[in-house]
């Protein structure tokens, strides 16, 4: 798993690490505004949510996560970029994976100073466009991040996998960073 608030590089840094291991990288975010963009039921819902910073309701999230572990892929084991992201998410992933006689091996946690976060966040938000990078939203986000996400580096690092990652630097610094603290483990 790649864990980190709105504008850490999760996105960026977890397909680069993702295809060093030759795994599957799945977005939760990415899957979402694709199902959104396609007006499936499950995008106009979750639309509801993204567009004002919010999360997704677990249940929605954990019914597409159980489709994607149990596809071939998740099968052999991928890596998790924006999943998951409250305690209740975690819970049932680790019951779904022990049900398999599997685990999370390793959570990356990218670490990156707030004042760039929103620089960051600004700045893709007049590159890219994404409904959700306005300045209310990324607050939302961030706070969001703060309250309900934050609290599972506490709870893998009870599981001892959890790997600090500085994410301030160039794109490929950080990559380099986050190969080493990736090492043999995956
Ligand atoms: P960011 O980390 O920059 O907010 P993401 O693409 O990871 O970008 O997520 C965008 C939005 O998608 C979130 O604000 C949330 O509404 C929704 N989302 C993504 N993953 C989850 C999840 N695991 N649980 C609930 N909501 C999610």
């Amino acid at each position: 798993m790649i864990l980190g608030a709105p504008g850490s590089g999760k996105g960026t840094q977890g397909q680069l690490i993702a295809k060093h291991l030759g795994i599957a990288e799945v977005s939760t975010g990415e899957l979402l505004r694709a199902a959104a963009k396609q007006g499936t039921a499950l995008g106009l819902e979750a639309r509801k949510y993204m567009d004002k910073g919010l999360l997704v309701p677990d249940e929605v999230i954990l019914s597409l996560i159980r489709e994607i572990l149990d596809s071939p892929a998740g099968k052999r084991g991928m890596l998790m970029d924006g999943f998951p992201r409250t305690v209740p998410q975690a819970e049932a992933v680790d019951r779904f994976l022990a049900g398999r006689k599997e685990r999370v091996s390793l959570v990356l946690v990218l670490e990156v100073p707030e004042d760039e976060l929103v620089r960051r966040l600004l700045a893709r938000a007049a590159k890219e466009g994404r409904a959700d990078d306005n300045l209310e939203s990324i607050q939302q986000r961030l706070e969001v991040y703060h309250r309900q996400t934050a609290p599972l580096v506490a709870y893998y690092e009870r599981q001892g996998v959890v790997r600090r990652v500085p994410g301030a630097g160039s794109v490929e610094e950080i990559q380099q960073r986050v190969r080493k603290a990736v090492g043999g483990a995956a």
